[in-house]
């Protein structure tokens, strides 16, 4: 179900990218090669990425980026609502983009780190009556599932 979502992604990142630069215009930050070079990168990248494996995905470039430019960058989208901060339960964030990216949840292997996006309208249901009945209006949620893959051949861990 996860891959479904991602294949329905435009792959044109020109509006991301002039919501990206505005936003920078907005709030008086600079525009740099670099910037917009990660940005483009950020918006190409259609599943849940890191810092390091980012910077992973530059690394092929002769002026090389470093991890601040990058740490900095992922922030700024955060802020600007384009990127969505995940804590999978490891010691570092994943990241993944809004912009034609519906609400999903997450299931989440702690043996191998797959991550399998979904959707189920009657979780999110009783989400909305739960928040309800405790006189609350949701502004958002994040529901991650944690657990181990049930299939060795689905499982790189147990592939090792
Ligand atoms: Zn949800
Ligand atoms: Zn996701
Ligand atoms: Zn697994």
């Amino acid at each position: 179900m996860g891959e479904e979502m991602l294949e329905s992604h435009d792959h044109d990142t020109s509006m991301e990218m002039e919501t990206f630069s505005n936003y920078l215009k907005k709030k008086g930050l600079k525009i740099t090669t670099q910037r917009m070079l990660v940005a483009e990168k950020i918006f190409s990248l259609h599943t849940h990425f890191t810092a390091e494996s980012l910077q992973e995905e530059l690394k092929d470039r002769r002026d090389e980026i470093s991890k601040a430019t990058i740490y900095r960058i992922l922030s700024i989208m955060v802020e600007a609502g384009l990127l969505k901060e995940h804590n999978f339960g490891k010691d570092y964030k994943y990241y993944e983009h809004i912009i034609g990216h519906e609400h999903h949840d997450h299931i989440i292997c702690v043996e191998c780190g797959r991550i399998v996006e979904f959707i189920d309208e009657k979780i999110e249901e009783l989400q909305k009556k739960a928040a309800r009945e405790n006189g609350f209006s949701i502004t958002g949620h994040d529901l991650n599932i944690f657990g181990i893959c049930d299939s060795p051949k689905t499982c790189e861990y147990n592939n090792k």
